[in-house]
């Protein structure tokens, strides 16, 4: 079928959405791909959802390949599958809850690991029935604090999710090894420059985990990687980092007045920030205080404290002063009784700090670890940044950013333990399923393919998720020698199996070659009049803007090589045309 653009609900904007930040945004809804209905919510018009198909069949495509078997669970579930698992409480406002007509209570899925979970624990018995891998692609609804940049973050969002289970430890790991595979190609089909990082696992628990990051100069993730092929998002990565000594001879109380940030102090006392340790106060939900110190030119990070303190949460100012704790000047020196110091393990080597006095205006330089503080453990605690050495071989490590486009995890137990999901091992024991799940955020793709594959003028779409291949673009409207011969190059195309799309309005040539390069089809066949008396059409390929002309006769020859590449999913399947 050839997409008639006289027909299609397929609006342009002129202009830029004052509120949209991000290219792809911008340019989805200027592209007429997509419309906001409500702070993370959009829908999707007919050419993005086109687009938004393609990329779901080629994920789909990728899941079946490796043998997962697909499905489709209610987006609705009940609360009480979230109350086996404790979620419920440990998810957060994240997690829209809501009451059907009886008080019941649901929420809306962000997520199915339990409501797969209820499924399987009924249905799978055997270890002969092991392993299974089943997944779905479905709507999500995340109720973000932050939706922002149109459908990278959204608040309902299209996600492929997959789940497998598992009798051993090693059938896991070759699951999570196809579906790491199959994500691999998922993002080599959609045309991605991206790379495997190390990551947490966040709320959906399990240790093991990699995250696929497309890589974008505007992209939310901070990646940190090295040469030697080690790269982490940089809220999980090991932190190996210099810190530095201040030596003194003896411990020295120094005045420092009006001094409360690490930068006033490093400068203060002209030494570098990495020198000065900064301390961070919090509790946890029984109320017990820890302080952690890492080096002073690094930040804590939330979630390795939260590893070692469960449910860690900063302390406010009032709850500083109860706590006898000194705001701007925290150190470990005489610290009130029963506060635990937790210090970053990069500090474990350097005998002397400098460190608050625990009295406003006061500071100590060279207080000596061991002597005249005590830390109670040590621990990974710092957020890893560029420069900071590579954990593997050393080196320094670089810093890019990324989009998490999808991410794979293996879940152990935790889901089938908390909620009684066993089946009947070789030896006669029952034994929870060991799980994994793999999610791919399928609109959140295609909005990364938009931040790499873009310029001012509109979208440059891989041919394999484009929302058709190629537009020919007839000139002059109503021309009884423009229409027909655009209409037979069109059927021609079509014919040798490509996708196509004809701008047959009534436009001037300004817009519609506006429009073309804003909706971003990998190729134009523009069709006018001068031209024409010489036999010529005119091709542009998209992605570099380059125009030549081709005989009309025989064209669809001197395509087909193209289309046949553009068949078998070739990401830039014209390129070719304009070689040599
Ligand atoms: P993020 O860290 O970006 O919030 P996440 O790690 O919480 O994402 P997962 O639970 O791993 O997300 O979900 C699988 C995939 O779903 C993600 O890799 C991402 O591509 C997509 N995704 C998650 N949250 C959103 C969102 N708010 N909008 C669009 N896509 C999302
Ligand atoms: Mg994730």
């Amino acid at each position: 079928m050839i997409l008639r653009m006289s027909k299609m609900y397929a609006p342009t904007l002129k202009e830029d959405p004052s509120d949209a930040e991000l290219a792809s945004h911008r340019l989805l809804l200027r592209a007429g791909m997509m419309r906001k209905n409500g702070a993370g919510l959009y829908t999707f018009l007919p050419l993005g959802m086109r687009v938004l198909n393609k990329v779901e069949a080629i994920v789909n495509g990728e899941m079946d390949a490796i043998g997962a078997q697909q499905i489709l669970m209610p987006f609705v579930q009940p609360a009480d599958l979230w109350r086996e698992s404790g979620r419920w409480d440990d998810y957060g406002p994240e997690l829209a809850r809501l009451n059907d007509r009886h008080g019941v209570e649901y929420c809306l899925g962000p997520t199915h690991e339990e409501l797969i979970t209820s499924l399987v624990r009924n249905e799978l018995r055997s270890y002969k029935e092991l392993p299974v891998s089943l997944y779905q692609t479905q709507v999500k609804f995340r109720d973000e604090i932050r939706p922002r940049f149109g459908l990278m973050r959204g608040r309902e969002f299209l996600m492929k999710d997959a789940y497998s289970f598992h009798a051993t430890q090693e059938s896991l790991q070759e699951t999570y090894d196809d579906m790491s595979g199959a994500y691999a190609r998922i993002c080599d089909r959609l045309g991605l420059v991206w790379r495997p990082v190390e990551a947490d696992s966040g709320q959906i628990g399990g240790k093991v985990t990699t995250e696929f990051m497309a890589l974008a100069e505007y992209g939310e993730a901070e990646i940190v990687y090295c040469e030697c092929g080690y790269a982490a998002d940089s809220e999980a990565g090991e932190c190996k980092c210099t810190a530095t000594m201040y030596e003194r001879e003896a411990m020295e109380k120094i005045s420092t007045p009006g001094i409360h940030t690490i930068e006033e102090l490093a400068g203060f006392l002209n030494i570098p920030e990495s020198s000065c340790m900064k301390a961070l106060s919090g509790k946890d939900p029984e109320g017990n205080i820890t302080v952690f110190f890492v080096p002073g030119d690094h930040e804590l990070n939330d979630i390795k404290a939260n590893r070692v303190v469960d449910g860690f949460e900063l302390l406010t100012d009032e709850e500083m002063i109860e706590a006898g704790l000194s705001k701007g000047s925290m150190g470990p020196v005489g610290l009130p009784e029963g506060v635990r110091v937790i210090a970053d393990w990069n500090l474990q080597g350097i005998s002397q700090w400098v460190v608050g006095a625990n009295e406003d205006g006061y500071h100590y330089a060279g207080a000596r670890l061991g002597e005249d503080f005590k830390v109670d453990g040590w621990a990974d605690l710092c957020q890893v940044k560029p420069g900071d050495a590579c954990p593997t071989c050393g080196k320094t490590l670089l810093g890019a950013r990324g989009i998490e486009v999808s991410q794979v995890f293996q879940l152990g137990t935790k889901y089938s333990e908390s909620m009684n999901a066993t089946f009947m091992d070789e030896d006669g024991t029952e034994k929870p399923f060991i799980m994994g799940c793999y999610g791919v955020g399928v609109s959140r793709s295609m909005a990364a393919i938009v931040e790499q594959r873009h310029d001012d003028a509109g979208i440059m779409w891989p041919a394999p998720v484009a929302p058709a291949h190629v537009c020919v673009v007839p000139l002059a409207h109503g021309d009884e020698l423009v229409e027909p011969a655009a209409r037979k190059i069109a059927e021609e195309l079509e014919a040798l199996g490509l996708e196509v799309a004809i701008d047959d309005r009534n436009e001037r040539a300004g817009v519609k070659f506006a429009d073309a390069d804003l909706i971003g089809w990998p190729l134009q066949i523009v069709v006018g009049k001068r031209g024409l008396a010489q036999g010529k059409v005119e091709l542009k390929l998209r992605r570099t803007g380059e125009k030549r002309d081709f005989d009309l006769e025989g064209l669809a020859d001197t395509l087909s090589s193209a289309a046949k590449n553009a068949i078998a999913g070739a990401i830039d399947p014209f390129d070719a045309l304009f070689e040599d």
